[in-house]
């Protein structure tokens, strides 16, 4: 794909996608650099789910921001690839289907599969890494996070040299395009980050700096390698965790938390409580485990069973682990 657009040139493409009722002339918006062919293409992808906007926004701002300085390999920019879900404030395809469920796609298959065929073929069959950037879905919300996948090195280098506050070492779903696009040999992460249809600056600010850093890094970027490590930058640096936990809910209720995203609590500690929202009882909710909320709801109702909190755990290093919450996020 790098081979149609000039090169040493910022360009701006428009590309069909399959049609749909409302639609016929669909299309899905590319900005890109490329200076040389043979140099790492880097593919950031957004709106995989088109009710996530924080994506968008840092692939927006990434266009004026980091595409002008590119001075090798390249850099290929989609700041809504599910443009279908995005006209109605929507994670799905008009078929109802999850798009990051249908990788690599058939030519033949459904209109998400048609989709899914078109980005993995057409789109990141060329890209030496993937950065894919999603949000938590409706009435939860993340706190800024990394996921590569087990066993692939070169993942985690990148994750590192994202610098994002948390690093999560986790198998991918089958059908999502880290699951294929590992498969093929590309490094692909995974960058999670606040809620859907909602905006979040530190969100927003952590996805465009670690970009930034990973470009910088492979040298796509002036500036050499961020020191961002343990021992340059140990309040910046990333805590790589290889374990994540929910907690449930034990009962259907509203939940009271105690905690917010990115804070470090320890097995045990009391992290909020389930009311009855006719009668005074409640249920307390504890920590199984010590480690760094790093996922809960935006909205306290809860089934029984639903998940509260998301808990990485399971540290790489055993330094005293200091996260700050997100409203002192560094930019
Ligand atoms: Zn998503």
């Amino acid at each position: 794909m790098r081979d149609l657009f000039p090169l040493g040139k910022v360009w701006m493409t428009e590309m069909a996608v399959p049609a749909f009722y409302a639609a016929e002339h669909l299309t899905m918006t590319m900005h890109g650099h490329v200076v040389d062919q043979d140099g790492p293409l880097v593919i950031v992808s957004a709106g995989m789910h088109g009710d996530e906007i924080c994506g968008l926004e840092i692939v927006r701002r990434l266009i004026t921001e980091v595409l002008p300085h590119v001075q090798r390999g390249g850099v290929i920019l989609l700041p809504m690839m599910n443009v279908y879900g995005f006209m109605q404030q929507s994670r799905y395809l008009p078929d109802r289907r999850d798009l990051n469920r249908m990788f690599p796609g058939k030519k033949s298959g459904s209109l998400s599969s048609r989709f899914a065929h078109m980005l993995s073929q057409d789109v990141f069959a060329e890209a030496s890494v993937i950065l894919d950037l999603h949000s938590a879905t409706l009435s939860r919300t993340n706190f800024p996070h990394i996921r590569y996948t087990d066993g692939d090195d070169k993942a985690k280098q990148i994750a590192t040299d994202f610098a994002a506050p948390v690093t999560l070492k986790v198998s991918s779903v089958q059908g999502s395009l880290r699951a294929w696009a590992t498969k093929q040999g590309i490094p692909t992460l995974v960058y999670e980050a606040g809620e859907a249809l909602h905006i979040d600056e530190a969100s927003i600010n952590f996805g465009v700096s670690g970009v930034a850093n990973v470009l910088r890094a492979m040298d796509i970027l002036p500036g050499g390698k961020a020191p961002i490590t343990e021992e340059t930058s140990p309040e910046n640096a990333t805590t790589l965790f290889s374990a994540t936990k929910w907690i449930r809910s034990p009962e259907g209720g509203m939940l009271i938390s105690a905690v917010s995203i990115g804070q470090h609590v320890q097995k045990g500690q009391h992290l909020g409580h389930i009311s009855s929202p006719f009668h005074i009882r409640k249920s307390p909710v504890k920590s199984p485990v010590s480690g760094v909320v790093i996922s809960t709801l935006t909205c306290p109702w809860v089934n029984e069973g639903d998940g509260l909190f998301h808990i990485a755990y399971a540290a790489e290093r055993s330094r005293d682990m200091r996260l700050d919450p997100i409203e002192t996020a560094r930019v």
